[in-house]
């Protein structure tokens, strides 16, 4: 059985007050029932910690870097970020995918140097629309799976968010059926490199245009395990209904 995870990415959003957020986020009474997780900027990440204290709601990161220290000016390190408190980090976001040109096989080293810490690895994948249009989406998904996850991954370990990057931030959401056809195809893709135990573990989130309107039909489509969340988890008022609505799915 698949525990459900709303993730919240909140990109370069937020500063000291907007933290305050996090104390409705705590209250949640759902917050027993499913995994809460705000990932905000690097600079928050200490602070979100210990103001959220024991309450179930983890903090991730953004991104890291594939080596533990080293002259990479300006970027930090999984073992960083786990000092800190977070337990896990979006990896391949398609925003840092395009406009930091990282590659699958980049991300699949950051990804192991986030496992080999102790955190949760969330690898992003998604298709453009021209890509869509174009050619055929899952030999892009499949192509972006199997080369952006690590051997040895298991479900404690790794999150594979399916986020069409037509989706992100455009208040555009693919019809189910085309979130399940992925969904399902990344799942028995799973199944077949890791096994049937391993792969059937791993949880996989939705991402794009996920609002308090729509979350309820999305959470009903097959192999949605939950979702990642931009612009809606900036405020707790938008985040929170979207939480009811993963745990009642
Ligand atoms: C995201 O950036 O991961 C995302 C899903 O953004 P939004 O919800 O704003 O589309």
């Amino acid at each position: 059985m698949r525990r459900k995870l709303a993730a919240g990415n909140w990109k370069m959003n937020g500063d000291k007050v907007a933290l305050a957020e996090l104390d409705t986020l705590a209250n949640t009474p759902e917050a027993t029932e499913i995994d809460i997780l705000v990932c905000p900027p690097a600079t928050l990440i200490d602070a979100a910690v210990t103001r959220l204290g024991t309450a179930p709601v983890a903090v991730g990161a953004q991104d890291c870097h594939a080596e533990t220290t080293g002259a990479y000016t300006g970027d930090l390190s999984a073992a960083m970020l786990a000092d800190v408190g977070a337990t896990a980090v979006i990896l391949g976001h398609s925003e840092r995918r395009a406009l930091h040109h990282e590659t699958s096989e980049a991300i699949r080293e950051k990804a192991r140097a986030a496992q080999a810490q102790g955190l949760m690895a969330i690898i992003c994948l998604g298709e453009s629309e021209f890509q869509r249009e174009a050619t055929n989406t899952l030999d892009i998904i499949g192509a972006q799976l199997s080369l952006s996850v690590p051997d040895g991954s298991t479900g404690l370990n790794l999150v594979v968010a399916y986020e069409p990057v037509w989706a992100i931030g455009t208040g555009r959401v693919p019809h189910p059926d085309q979130i399940g056809e992925v969904h399902d195809f990344i799942r028995a893709r799973l199944e077949r490199r890791f096994g049937a135990g391993v792969g059937r573990s791993v949880r996989l989130l939705y991402g794009g245009s996920v609002k308090p309107a729509n979350a309820a039909d999305i959470f009903a489509v097959s192999n949605v395990d939950g979702a990642l969340v931009g612009g809606a988890s900036l405020t707790a008022g938008d985040f929170r209904p979207i939480i009811s609505a993963l745990a009642q799915a």
